[in-house]
């Protein structure tokens, strides 16, 4: 069941970005609108505010790229959901790779992160996805089931609600982008997982994400399960991620 499904194509910054660079990043998508999808940006924390300005008025959200699992107290350098909240925010993504691996986050800390998202009424947008290793060693889908069980356990009946992206650790920012097949049939894995938790499987959107372009996009948004992308080196350009935006419209 695909046709109730709207795409959704949200581009993570990751570190990059300058006041001028993002305003006419900012300014590009705007213009370029109507996509037929749902587009996102998630920005650098200290660029939210005016981004929030200068999407203010269009369809086009904004998010973060991690949020603590904490209301508030003594985390420096941490930032809550209720602050992301306050600056219009509608996704946090929660649990990428990068994040997982560079800051040691383990699933049970993703879990609570994606649930202090929810609480917040902000969609988070939760990353999962093996390494290559992994894959060679024909663990793929364990590693994946395990990192979406903890935030299914932890999200309890709220879990449909979440945003769920399928992010091969070896197709991030690498160029190699997993076949449409590889990630259809992960998604499908995925939203099966899904099924037995929460009726509202068939309507979550999962997202694939590791070097999508415009020149991969179409046929990896054709899939069943897929709905769409979480973009990052391709959302740096004003081009190329509009193309995406288009392959998902
Ligand atoms: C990402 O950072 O989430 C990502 C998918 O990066 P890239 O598109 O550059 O592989």
């Amino acid at each position: 069941m695909t046709s109730s499904r709207r795409k959704l194509v949200v581009g993570n910054w990751k570190m990059h970005g300058s006041r001028p660079h993002n305003a006419e990043l900012l300014a590009g998508i705007v213009a370029a609108r109507p996509f037929g999808c749902d587009v996102g940006v998630c920005v650098p924390f200290p660029y939210l505010g005016e981004t929030a300005v200068a999407l203010a008025g269009s369809d086009v959200r904004w998010g973060a790229q991690d949020c603590s699992q904490h209301a508030q107290g003594a985390y420096t350098g941490e930032i809550s959901a209720s602050m992301l909240a306050e600056f219009g925010c509608r996704y946090a993504i929660v649990g990428h790779s990068e994040r997982r691996a560079l800051h040691g986050e383990a699933d049970q800390v993703v879990a609570d992160k994606a649930k202090a998202v929810l609480g917040r009424g902000l969609t988070p947008i939760v990353c999962v996805g093996e390494t290559l290793a992994q894959r060679e060693a024909g663990e793929a889908h364990a590693v994946v089931k395990r990192q979406l069980s903890a935030v299914i356990h932890t999200l309890g009946h709220c879990a449909g609600e979440m945003v769920v992206a399928y992010e091969p650790v070896w197709a991030i920012g690498t160029g190699v982008t997993a076949t449409p097949e590889q990630a259809q049939e992960m998604h499908a894995l995925i939203r099966a997982q899904l099924h037995a938790a929460t009726e509202h499987a068939d309507v979550m959107t999962l997202l694939y994400g590791g070097s999508v372009k415009p020149d991969n996009a179409a046929r990896l948004f054709a899939q069943p399960d897929i709905d769409g992308g979480l973009v990052g080196g391709a959302s740096l350009q004003v081009a190329d991620f509009v193309a995406i935006c288009r392959a998902a419209g």
